[in-house]
């Protein structure tokens, strides 16, 4: 009787669904003692592989069939979201964002016991800066971790950067060592015009806007070129020496013949005898 009772297990998914998301019936699966599960294709957009599960029972000696539950559930192959990973997991350095507060995180392997304030005191900036004062402090793991993080990362001595300058930040005017120990490796960049203005930089880091290094000269706005000598394409002119009536004609002030084929006035450059397709 519950096997029989397809119609009235499709009325319930469709009334879950939207219209046409209930498909052909499968089949059945026997949950147990008059309770059994009719199994319908799922049509609804983006779930392949699902399929809706109507489960029906049949009190004792009841006559009709009674839906319990009404559900869409994946089969084999089925398209499944993620498996979910809570948020504080799945955040990243970089995702903390102004105003957003992360996880406290107990048993932070980058932090240790530190030494509390125990009330006022006039050493308690200078008990401050030695680390007193504060719950937790660096551990020496946590430590490690940040300084190798900065000393392989874009302010170290492996950046692009740090391999074209010409001198090490440890030179520059502009380097703030750090405190503690990491003074020994770490600094500060306070140059506004260098890329690396307000961040850790290692000592053998460096960038163009090194205090003490100068660049090319300012280049002028016109670039005069060289010359270009076209040696390819000769051309070849017959000479002749210049005519003593030319050279005379000169001296007393008069137009020579043809300017245009002697020497100018004064030089000793001699004539050009050129054809007429020359001229
Ligand atoms: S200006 Fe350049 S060389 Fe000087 S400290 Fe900053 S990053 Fe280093």
């Amino acid at each position: 009787m519950l096997a029989g009772a397809v119609d009235l297990a499709r009325a319930a998914a469709e009334e879950l669904a939207l219209p046409g998301q209930v498909g052909e019936h499968r089949g059945v699966v026997v949950e147990g003692d008059r309770l059994l599960t009719h199994v319908f294709e799922s049509l609804v957009p983006g779930y392949r592989g699902w399929h809706w599960a109507v489960t029906v029972a049949r009190p004792p000696r009841g006559r009709s069939a009674t839906v319990c539950e009404v559900e869409l559930l994946p089969g084999d192959g089925a398209l499944l979201a993620p498996e979910w990973v809570p948020w504080s997991e799945r955040l990243r350095p970089g995702d903390v964002g102004p105003g957003d507060v992360l996880p406290y995180v107990d048993d932070d392997e980058r932090l240790e016991q530190g030494y509390e304030a125990t009330g006022e005191d006039a050493d308690e900036l200078a008990i401050y800066e030695l680390g007193l004062g504060r719950a937790r402090v660096l551990s020496a793991e946590g430590r490690a971790q940040a300084l190798t993080r900065w000393y392989e990362g874009d302010r170290g001595p492996l950046a692009p950067s740090a391999k074209a300058a010409a001198a090490p930040c440890s030179t520059c005017g502009f380097f703030m060592k750090l405190a503690g120990s990491p003074r020994t490796v770490f600094g500060v960049c306070a140059n506004e015009w260098s890329p690396d203005d307000g961040r850790v930089v290692s000592m053998d880091h460096g960038c163009g806007a090194h205090s003490e290094t100068h660049g090319p000269e300012p280049m002028s706005l016109w670039q005069s070129s060289e010359p270009v000598i076209d040696e390819r394409d000769l051309e070849v002119l017959a000479t002749h020496p210049v005519a003593p009536e030319v050279v005379a004609s000169v001296d007393d002030g008069a137009e020579p013949a043809d300017s245009a084929d002697g020497p100018a006035a004064g030089t000793d450059e001699p004539a050009v005898d050129r054809s007429p397709d020359q001229a």
